[in-house]
């Protein structure tokens, strides 16, 4: 019986390029000197013009393209480094017609006409990394929010506060912070049920995250209870803003309800001598004051 020959060069070529050609891969072949010998349609199609055995491969031709090493440690090396294979393959993000496509990049040696070359591999990972990226932001949000109000969470609150905090404290850059409580909310749960209970926490939730602005920070700080970081704002704006809150939630509809939900809330300005475990208190206790006042309102030293 005849053995089977081992598989030469020119056929493994042969193999590799109709692999990458179907494929969603864009293949350059370049001699010893960086010139391209050849590119395929996906190389085209991303790169633009391509004229064999003038165009070189150098720096200049990447950046031009927006070609960015997205492997950190890689970011200084020279393109002849990673053309002569000397690093391992990485991950390329390619800035193309505005738009970021992500590829996996490998140099291989093979043969092109006859001759020996090597190949600079581009697979369009970009599926893949929006996956990935998409996975991140969810174990990151999963760290960081609240499941049930997609607020962020208490333990993320204080460290914003900390930082805040600190930032105020370099920068003499005040802010404000603000405690919310629904009134009277183991009624609602007593009377309709602790799932519809839920259902109002929820909607009050996004009532109070529209109503602040995307600088200002939102968090579930305990069961029915809020804490709003607001950067860069005076006490004034600050007891204002809470104010419209308030009146906008006690204007709400409810479907099963008669009677409006109201909130009350404490508001403090940031202060340089007050920790920030003092400055939780502190609006906690204004808290505790709006709601001995009568609740449905807002309490705050005014300047
Ligand atoms: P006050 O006006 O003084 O704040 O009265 P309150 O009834 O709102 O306050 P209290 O502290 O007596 O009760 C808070 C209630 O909030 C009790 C608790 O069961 C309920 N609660 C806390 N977290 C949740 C939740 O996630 N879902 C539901 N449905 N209820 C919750
Ligand atoms: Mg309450
Ligand atoms: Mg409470």
């Amino acid at each position: 019986m005849n053995q089977p020959s081992p598989t030469t060069w020119p056929d493994l070529h042969n193999h590799v390029s109709t692999l990458l050609v179907t494929a969603d891969t864009a293949v350059i072949f370049f001699n010893a000197g960086h010139v391209i010998l050849d590119a395929n349609d996906k190389a085209r199609q991303w790169f633009g013009e391509i004229f064999p055995q003038q165009t070189r491969l150098q720096d200049a031709w990447l950046d031009e393209l927006g070609l960015q090493l997205v492997d950190r440690g890689l970011h200084n090396l020279t393109l002849n480094a990673l053309l002569s294979r000397q690093v391992p393959d990485s991950y390329v993000g390619l800035s193309l017609a505005n738009q970021t496509r992500w590829a996996q990049w490998h140099v291989l040696a093979t043969i092109h006409q006859q001759e020996p070359c090597q190949a600079l591999v581009l697979t369009d990972v970009s599926e893949l990394m929006q996956s990935f990226h998409a996975l991140q932001q969810h174990a990151e949000d999963a760290d960081t929010r609240d499941f049930a109000t997609r607020l962020y969470n208490r333990r993320y609150a204080l460290e914003r506060l900390e930082q805040m905090h600190l930032h105020a404290k370099r920068y003499q850059s005040p802010f404000a912070i603000a405690m919310v409580d629904i009134d009277h909310f183991k009624r609602i749960n007593d009377t309709y049920g602790h799932s519809y209970g839920d259902e109002v926490l929820e909607r009050l939730a996004s009532v109070i995250q529209k109503s602040f602005r995307e600088t200002d920070l939102c968090a579930r700080f305990g069961g029915e209870e809020f804490l709003i970081l607001m950067p860069e704002t005076e006490i004034n704006a600050a007891i204002f803003s809470l104010d419209r809150l308030r009146q906008q939630i006690s204007e709400l509809k409810w479907a099963q309800m008669q009677r409006p939900v109201t909130i009350s809330s404490g508001v403090v300005r940031w202060q340089i001598n007050k920790s920030v475990e003092q400055l939780v208190f502190l609006v906690d206790q204004r808290l505790g004051t709006a709601k001995k006042a009568g609740r449905n309102q807002v309490c705050g030293d005014l300047f």
